[in-house]
Parts: C-alpha cells; sequence; structure tokens
C-alpha cells in the first residue's frame, strides 16, 4: 500500500503460511491487472475472533486454550471452512487458510466465502472427555460468528466427526432448537451427507483422473506417492487404488514406506482404520521405514502431498521425480518449492482445485439440511464428479489462456468471479 494512503496495512496475520498465501495472491493479483484498492479490500480478511478459555482436565488441573475464528469475505454468500486442531496453530496460518477456501469456494462456483478456525492444542494427547469439553467451550466462545446462514464450519486437521456433532450439540442447546446446517461434515445419523468424509479423498482421485485424461496418460498402472494417511491421504488412497493405479509409497507422522512394485493398500487401509501408525504395519510387514524426504524424492508419476503444509521445499522440489504434483494438502508447496518444480516442468495441480472435493460435498451437505432432504450416493458422487470435473476445465483452459501455472489459474478464475461480485455489491454506506 503507498505511504499517503489513509489506510494501512497492520501486521496482524503475519507468519509463514499467510506470507505464501499473499505471494501467491500478489501474483495473480498483477496478473489479472486489478487496482490496489480492490487488491488490498479482496486481500484482507473481513474479521476474526481470538478466543482464550479454560477447560478442565481429567487430572483436575485446568488449562487455558488459544482458539481463533477468522472469515475472509462475505461477498458471496456466508463463510464456510475448516476447525484445525494443532499444537502451532495461530491467527496468521487461519487467515491464509481462510483465504485459500475463499478461492476454493469461488472456483468451485459455491455460494461461500473462506473462514477457517481452531484451537491451539495437541488433540492427540487428549482424552475423548479433554477433547468434548474443550471442543464445547470452543463452539460456545465462536457462537456469536458462527451460524447456517452466517459461518458454517466443517473438520479439518486433528477434527472429524465427533466433533462437528458436539459443535452441532452445543449451537442447537444454546439457540434452543436443532440446527444440523451449522456444520457439515456430521456423521450420517445427525444429518451428515452420504460420501462427506471421503469427499476431499474421493475428489483428488478425481482430479488425477481429470490430469490422466488431460495429459493423455494411463490412469491403469499410474505411479503413485501419498504422503499423509489422515482422512484426505487414507480416502485417496482407496479410491485410486480402485481406479487401478499402484500406490509405490506412502507416510504418516511415524514414517514413510515405499515399494516401486507396488503397496498392497487393502492391509494398508485396514492398518489406517485400526487407528495404527505406518510404523507398526512396516514392522509387521518386515518393510524398512524411511524418511519424509526419501517418500518426496521418490520416482512415481504423481506425488500427492495429503499431510502438512510446507512440505514441497526447493530442496525437495530439486530432487523429485514425479511428473506431477498433485496438491491434497492446503499449502503443501512452498513459494521456492513452486518455482524450482517450475523450473524443471512439473505440472502442479494446486490445492484450491485438488482438495475442493471436501467443501462441495460439505455444500451438498448444507444444502440437503436445508431441504431436509437427503441425496443419494450415486447422486452425490455424480454431482461431485461434475463440478470437480468443470473446475478442472476453467483451469486448465485459463493456465493456457494466459500463459501461467495451474495455481495462478486456479486464484485468477476464483480471484475474477470474487472481484465481479464485490463490484456489483457496491461499497456501503
Ligand atoms: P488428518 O489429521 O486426518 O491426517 C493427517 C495425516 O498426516 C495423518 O496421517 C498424520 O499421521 C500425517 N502427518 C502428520 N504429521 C506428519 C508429518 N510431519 N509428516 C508426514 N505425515 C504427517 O488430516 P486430514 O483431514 O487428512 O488433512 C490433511 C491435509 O488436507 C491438511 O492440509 C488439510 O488442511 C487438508 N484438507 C483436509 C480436508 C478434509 O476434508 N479433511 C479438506 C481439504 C483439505
Amino acid at each position: 500500500m503507498e505511504r499517503n494512503s489513509v489506510a494501512s496495512e497492520g501486521a496482524e496475520w503475519q507468519g509463514p503460511l499467510w506470507r505464501t498465501a499473499t505471494h501467491q495472491y500478489n501474483n495473480t493479483a498483477k496478473q489479472l491487472g486489478l487496482g490496489d484498492d480492490m487488491a488490498a479490500r479482496i486481500l484482507q480478511p473481513r474479521r476474526a475472533l481470538v478466543v482464550n478459555f479454560p477447560v478442565r482436565l481429567d487430572s483436575g488441573r485446568i488449562a487455558n486454550f488459544t482458539g481463533y475464528r477468522v472469515q475472509h469475505t462475505l461477498t458471496l454468500g456466508p463463510t464456510k471452512g475448516g476447525i484445525r486442531y494443532a499444537p502451532g496453530l495461530d491467527l496468521g496460518e487461519c487467515a491464509a487458510l481462510a483465504l485459500w477456501m475463499s478461492w476454493k469456494c469461488a472456483l468451485l462456483d459455491l455460494p461461500y466465502g473462506g473462514a477457517k478456525g481452531g484451537v491451539r492444542c495437541d488433540p492427540t494427547l487428549m482424552s475423548l472427555g479433554e477433547r468434548e469439553r474443550m471442543t464445547r467451550r470452543y463452539a460456545s466462545e465462536i457462537l456469536p460468528l458462527i451460524g447456517p446462514n452466517q459461518d458454517i464450519p466443517a473438520p479439518d486437521m486433528g477434527t472429524g466427526e465427533q466433533e462437528m456433532a458436539w459443535i452441532y450439540d452445543t449451537y442447537s442447546s444454546q439457540v434452543g432448537h436443532p440446527v444440523p446446517e451449522v456444520v457439515t461434515g456430521k456423521p450420517r445419523a445427525l444429518g451428515g451427507s452420504v460420501g462427506r468424509t471421503q469427499a476431499t479423498g474421493q475428489g483428488v482421485a478425481y482430479t488425477v483422473e481429470s490430469l490422466c485424461q488431460y495429459k493423455n496418460w494411463e490412469l491403469q498402472g499410474l505411479r503413485v506417492v501419498i504422503q499423509g494417511l489422515g482422512n484426505v491421504g487414507a480416502a485417496a488412497l482407496a479410491a485410486l487404488n480402485e481406479m487401478g493405479a499402484i500406490i509405490v509409497g506412502v507416510s504418516d507422522v511415524s514414517g514413510a514406506v515405499i515399494n516401486l512394485d507396488g503397496l498392497d493398500a487393502a492391509s494398508l487401509l485396514r492398518c489406517v482404520s485400526e487407528q495404527r501408525l505406518l510404523k507398526s504395519w512396516a514392522q509387521q510387514h518386515n518393510q524398512s521405514i524411511c524418511s519424509q524426504h526419501k517418500l518426496l524424492t521418490t520416482s512415481c508419476d504423481v506425488l500427492i502431498p495429503a499431510a502438512l503444509e510446507a512440505q514441497i521445499t526447493k530442496e525437495v522440489a530439486e530432487q523429485a521425480q514425479c511428473k506431477a504434483v498433485v496438491e491434497a494438502a492446503n499449502g503443501p508447496t512452498t513459494p521456492e518449492g513452486d518455482k524450482a518444480l517450475a523450473a524443471r516442468g512439473i505440472l502442479v495441480v494446486p490445492d484450491v482445485l485438488a482438495n475442493a472435493g471436501g467443501v462441495t460435498v460439505s455444500y451438498f451437505e448444507w444444502a440437503q439440511a436445508q431441504q431436509s432432504y437427503a441425496w443419494t450416493a450415486d447422486l452425490v458422487r455424480e454431482r461431485l464428479q461434475q463440478r470437480l470435473q468443470d473446475a478442472f476445465g476453467r483451469v486448465a483452459h485459463t493456465s493456457e489462456q494466459y500463459g501461467v501455472s495451474w495455481r495462478t489459474a486456479a486464484q485468477m478464475t476464483a480471484l475474477q468471479r470474487l472481484v465481479d461480485a464485490a463490484e456489483l455489491r457496491g461499497i456501503y454506506p
């Protein structure tokens, strides 16, 4: 922003992920020829709430937790985005993730702006009771901001169906009647959509399928590496295995396993469903465990980071031996990693497109709850595949038309939709 400008930017969101998100945004805004005022207006998150609250632990001790909820834009409709439980979570991370949610929703033509929130904690060290008390208290702290027509949370790292059920219950108890549309990613028994749990990973697989069609690659026998075997990674593994791809490497927090002839997908999925770590699977199957770096630089056709942000650094990108990266995680490639991949001609299908299956089926779940009418599994699958194929086509087309990376193309498509809406709505008062 200019020095003589009447408004000045603050440092509220600063952090590594926010820097990545804004670096990408600036490229996109420049490519679209966006004026400084509109660029600043769209970039800055609209609202954020920081909460500190006490929770009684099983030991009787009282622990203090910090939680966040950031709403990026209200231009296209209510906001939508996950709730993350992670040890290093901060406001900048939530803001960056909210921004990416905005691009994702706009790109997929969903009637939402982006949001993100969560609690700084390590859920793996907490009992079920502690997680429930923390979730309910966090939900009641952010209650003024959320609602079925305001801001609709969903699962993200460290949260799942159970947390959504507690948030649904806490919100409904406060307002005095059931409001299933206040969260998505609920258990089926509470109005969750069929196919929501697998949606992000299934969407990643549809994106790989579209990529194969676009590039004239055979999906049958495609060699795939997946980092992360959580909600997203495991569902992507299951769907890609069903489509005929060969899984040559996988990892979780305990390490990685590689087998260039192909790993036994069914046995890996059993290990995940039994909530065991990959390390124990490797011991049981006499496989050696190796580092994340080795996994990410293993020879394969498609590399799918599905765990954390900032995994594909410059160093990894310079040694990667894949033809394409399909970003299942949010922000898994650093700007330097992006540059190095581009220099080596490795295509990156960006997160806002590749992992948009989750928010798309979340939208279906919200629509079903508004109608009090459940769709069939086939209808959900068919509509998910169609939306992702359409978005894939839009991104491929924009990339070819402007000669830009797929990441910039995806963000240009999304940003243009937001700019058009912002101009039509004008400025109040
Ligand atoms: P999850 O918590 O279910 O699983 C995370 C996985 O990553 C686990 O297998 C864990 O062991 C592994 N992991 C953790 N630390 C690791 C490390 N240092 N190295 C390697 N692996 C590690 O999370 P998830 O819901 O599967 O989300 C994964 C990513 O996908 C996140 O970036 C999230 O924001 C993104 N995402 C999730 C959804 C969704 O619907 N859940 C939707 C869109 C994007």
